[in-house]
């Protein structure tokens, strides 16, 4: 009897056991699956599969989607037409966080996610679904991380790479829907241009400080963006977010205001944005909506006879860079700048000059050199009387004692060396004439070049 019992006491925790090393069987499996679909985003364009046909909901499907099957606007068919459809997300950033969750959650077929850059702390206030352990990650792989979480059953595509005129058509070709959430000019032009000849609507939103914009071109007889604007603005006329700055929740509003386009598109309602501009004031919490002309059929890319039938140079026709990273400005000659090299060396020669930081006061109270004179750019290009007084005061201390025709070192200081450039064009049309004849230069690669190569302790924004 005592012999009976233990086999049986044995065979119980024999099974028990084998349950467990099912159970963990399985967990390494649902790991390694996770794990080796998202461990390498593609760096190149490479062909994709054709989604595969839905023909009907699954059980799981309708429990999780009922909230929205439950919409006469949406229905079994709507939610049917979201699994066919394809979508390229062109940029992972303030826009691109919240539509691609949407469209995830929503259950878009399938997801393209492509940016080129990686996560850094300060994306983390408005690129909301990349965390503090992705720094230094690629934010397609961690955009992928964040929409599998969400769905699964969503195929995602991350591209860490740049979009090229090299690589754009073979890409979009792929898509059913275009969204452009990124924000440089060149890109925006070659954005548009692709989804034109490749004949995709373009889902287009951007953000600054407190106001966003929203459009679908190249859609049921509507502009393309060349039609608004067959000419790019001048380079020093842009500003992107890292020299403006945006309040965070601001992309995340025009994000999910993109989703709900791409939604309606996918779905088979159709979007009603195809010759509107909808303009968001975040301040005074107000949404205007303009009408648009329709297609222009002199437009130079969807025209009757367009002169662009393959993609250009686009770096070149706006004469800006396609990153929003290093945008510089080479407004000045090698000699009418100086590096942050030789300024440090006229600091500790103790050279008496002026330094000017031309930012925005709100910038000078992030941070600034102590010994600086602050006046800003915009009141200098106006003429401010009472900047011009406190520069004119400040030049002349500087003359002091010395010959008249000694001409005052002064030399102009700003975030990354642009509006210095812009500054020091404006004081040499004053010098000499509404101020005493100076030696203006400006200091390149500006304060954001001295916290990374002289003063690691001054603050970096
Ligand atoms: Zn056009």
């Amino acid at each position: 009897a005592a012999m009976s019992q233990e086999l049986l006491s044995l065979k119980a925790q024999l099974k028990e056991k084998d349950e467990e090393i099912a159970a963990l069987k399985q967990r390494l499996a649902r790991l390694e699956k996770n794990h080796n679909s998202t461990q390498e985003p593609y760096d190149k364009v490479t062909p994709l599969s054709p989604l595969k046909t839905k023909r009907e909901l699954s059980n799981e499907d309708i429990m999780r989607y009922s909230r929205q099957l439950l919409l006469p606007q949406l229905a079994v068919q709507g939610q049917l037409n979201l699994s066919q459809t394809s979508v390229l997300i062109v940029g992972c950033g303030g826009l691109g966080c919240p539509l691609a969750l949407y469209l995830a959650a929503a259950g878009v077929g399938r997801l393209g996610l492509l940016d080129y850059d990686e996560v850094e702390l300060n994306n983390l206030h408005r690129q909301v679904l990349h965390g503090e352990e992705n720094q230094g990650q690629s934010k397609a792989l961690s955009a992928a991380h964040a929409v599998r979480r969400l769905n699964s059953t969503v195929e995602c595509v991350p591209y860490h790479l740049q979009l090229s005129p090299q690589n754009a058509l073979q890409l979009i070709q792929q898509f059913d829907i275009v969204a452009d959430c990124s924000d440089n000019v060149p890109t925006r032009y070659l954005v548009n241009d692709t989804c034109v000849l490749s004949r995709k609507p373009l889902v287009s939103a951007s953000a600054l400080r407190m106001e966003g914009q929203l459009t679908v071109y190249n859609y049921r007889g509507g502009p393309c963006y060349r039609c608004l604007y067959p000419v790019p603005p001048p380079p020093e006329t842009v500003t992107n977010c890292s020299d403006g700055g945006v309040l965070g929740v601001v992309p995340g509003i025009m994000g999910c205001f993109q989703a709900l386009e791409v939604l309606k598109i996918a779905s088979g309602q159709g979007s009603s944005c195809s010759q509107q501009l909808l303009m968001f004031d975040a301040q005074d919490a107000k949404f205007r909506s303009i009408r648009l002309r329709p297609r222009k059929a002199d437009c130079a890319v969807c025209g009757d006879e367009p002169s662009v039938t393959q993609l250009v140079d686009y770096e070149a026709f706006c004469g800006s860079a396609a990153s929003d990273k290093c945008r510089r400005l080479n407004l000045l000659s090698r000699d009418q700048r100086i590096t942050v090299q030789e300024y440090e060396s006229i600091l500790n020669h103790a050279e008496p000059h002026l330094l000017l930081d031309v930012r925005p006061l709100v910038e000078v109270d992030i941070c600034h050199l102590p010994f600086s004179l602050n006046i800003p750019l915009s009141c200098l290009e106006e003429r401010k009387p009472e900047e011009v007084q406190l520069l004119k005061k400040k030049i002349n201390q500087l003359k002091l004692g010395r010959s008249g025709d000694f001409q005052p070192k002064v030399f102009v200081i700003c975030k990354l060396g642009n509006d210095s450039q812009k500054a020091v064009q404006v004081l040499e049309k004053m010098s000499g004439s509404e101020l005493a004849s100076v030696a203006v230069k400006d200091i390149c690669g500006g304060l954001m070049a001295w916290a990374t190569t002289i003063d690691p302790t001054f603050p970096q924004y």
